[in-house]
């Protein structure tokens, strides 16, 4: 709690839930209409349609009132039998709470990974894939799910390359993917990369509220579900699918969410998606560089897979990211994602996504370096500095004098 009336915003500076734009909140404040009645139709068909353009997908997209963790039940329970043998690999805390759940379910997963956190650092490396699948002659494996943004460490994974090594392996298993804090913010082909189920959620690139989440389903998934036997009745795409032909649900949908998640479809494709993955990077970059100038480690060790929604700041060994964030949080009013499983106190995540722009981004990054300094980490230099130059030299408008 803080001891102090803070003037001025909160800074929300989390990989997610990220901050909903004011444009947004107000198309949510409309009043809640029937559901069943013929207005909720023309904004039900607009969302569908609307969500597709996200994902890259002219496959249905089920929109369920549920958070992330919900839409994750989902794709698994549709597509997967009990004991079906699925491959997941180990990117992070969510590749491992997805596995728990596929555990949970009757599933019987085999995580691939690299030792200790060493794959915390790393994203999804496909030979291993390929490898796994080639020596499964029988193809006893149903699935291969993987994050594609591991949001516990700033990891992009490359999932084309994904796709590719099941093609190479002449393996038959889907492919689910988890974009839930991806989506909207990095680089992201449903269709394309041969996705068979793609995850998400409203309260990361998207900018909405938590509430909402989503299965883009491919026809090979949904062929799959005709004969899948994990109990579903909620999360079952058929009626719902059927449903949505004509904008609306078996069930009350999130009315005021769906007005807000219209709203959003109509920012992202006014900016242009390609536009919005560009400025994900760009700020990422320069986010990247005033980490590399105090002179600390960013979590993803690999340049290929850095991530453009989030970057993870790891500690000097004898201090407590968690202590860093508190102090942060009671001088500047800041939140910082914590260190999640088994990186907790080890760093800290660093936000750049949704609603985020240069200044945006540099008030973080001041509220990071003077938080820093109070807590007595010896910082080489000054990142706040070098994230303006890296903005500078990359401006998004042609400049006098540069
Ligand atoms: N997967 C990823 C990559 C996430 O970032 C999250 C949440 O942050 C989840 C799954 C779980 O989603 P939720 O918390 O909305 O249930």
């Amino acid at each position: 709690k803080l001891d102090f009336h803070p003037a001025g915003r909160h800074f929300l500076q989390i990989p997610g839930p990220s901050p909903v734009p004011d444009r947004i909140l107000r198309a949510m404040s409309l009043p809640t209409i029937d559901h069943r009645g013929p207005e909720f139709g023309v904004l039900g068909l607009k969302v569908l349609e609307g969500i597709r353009k996200i994902f890259k997908t002219t496959q249905p997209v089920v929109i369920y009132p549920a958070s992330g963790t919900g839409a994750w039940e989902a794709a698994l329970t549709n597509t997967l039998s009990p004991g079906d043998a699925v491959l997941m690999y180990e990117t992070g805390h969510f590749a491992t709470l997805w596995k728990k759940m596929a555990e949970n379910l009757g599933l019987k997963p085999e995580f691939l990974g690299l030792p200790g956190t060493e794959g915390w650092r790393r994203g999804v490396q496909a030979d291993r894939i390929e490898a796994r699948l080639r020596a499964d002659a029988g193809h006893t494996i149903k699935a291969v799910c993987v994050v594609h943004n591991e949001t516990s460490t700033g990891v992009t994974s490359d999932i084309a390359a994904v796709r590719r090594a099941i093609d190479a392996a002449g393996h038959p298993a889907l492919l689910l993917v988890d974009t839930i804090s991806g989506l909207a913010s990095a680089d992201y082909r449903h269709d394309e990369w041969g996705v068979d189920v793609t995850v998400s959620g409203s309260q990361k690139g998207l900018m909405l509220p938590p509430g909402i989440s989503f299965n883009a389903v491919s026809p090979k998934a949904l062929e799959a579900s005709k004969t899948a036997k994990l109990p579903r009745s909620f999360w079952g795409w058929g009626e719902i699918i059927e449903m949505n032909k004509q904008g609306y649900w078996p069930y009350t949908p999130s009315t005021n969410l769906l007005y807000g998640l219209a709203e959003a479809i109509d920012m992202i494709l006014a900016e242009g998606l390609e536009n919005v993955f560009a400025r994900h990077q760009r700020l990422a970059g320069a986010c990247r560089a005033a980490v590399t100038a105090w002179g600390l480690d960013i979590q993803c060790a690999d340049p290929a897979v850095y991530s453009p929604v989030l970057t993870g700041v790891m500690m000097p060994e004898g201090i407590d990211a968690d202590a860093v964030r508190k102090l942060i949080y009671e001088h500047f009013d800041m939140s910082l994602g914590t260190g999640l499983g088994k990186v907790k106190g080890r760093m800290f995540r660093i936000g750049h996504l949704g609603d985020c722009n240069d200044l945006t981004l540099m008030a973080t990054l001041s509220g990071c370096e003077m938080g820093l300094r109070l807590a007595g980490v010896k910082l080489a230099g000054s990142g706040v500095v070098a994230a303006m130059d890296h903005l500078t030299r990359h401006a998004v408008k042609p400049a006098l004098g540069m």
